[in-house]
């Protein structure tokens, strides 16, 4: 799989990574269980361990980008 670093969608179902428990209400595993149907608006953007802890990841590695390239956030 290739990823370009100039596209950053906010959640890319094929960018998830699979947990080993798998939430339905967490908004990643949800893509990953029912990729064809959207998310329930009344769940609000619920995150499961693992993947909260893969956003604090992303999280981490766009600032760090921003940091060194010296961007400022938006
Ligand atoms: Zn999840």
């Amino acid at each position: 799989m290739t990823i370009f670093p100039h596209v950053t969608p906010a959640l890319a179902p094929a960018l998830i990574p699979g947990v080993a428990v798998p939430d339905e209400r967490c908004m990643c595993c949800w893509y990953v269980l029912h990729p064809d149907m959207p998310y329930p608006d009344e769940w609000s953007s619920t995150l499961c361990a693992g993947h909260d802890a893969w956003y604090e990841m992303k999280r981490q590695a766009r600032r760090a980008r921003r940091l060194q390239t010296g961007e400022r956030a938006s």
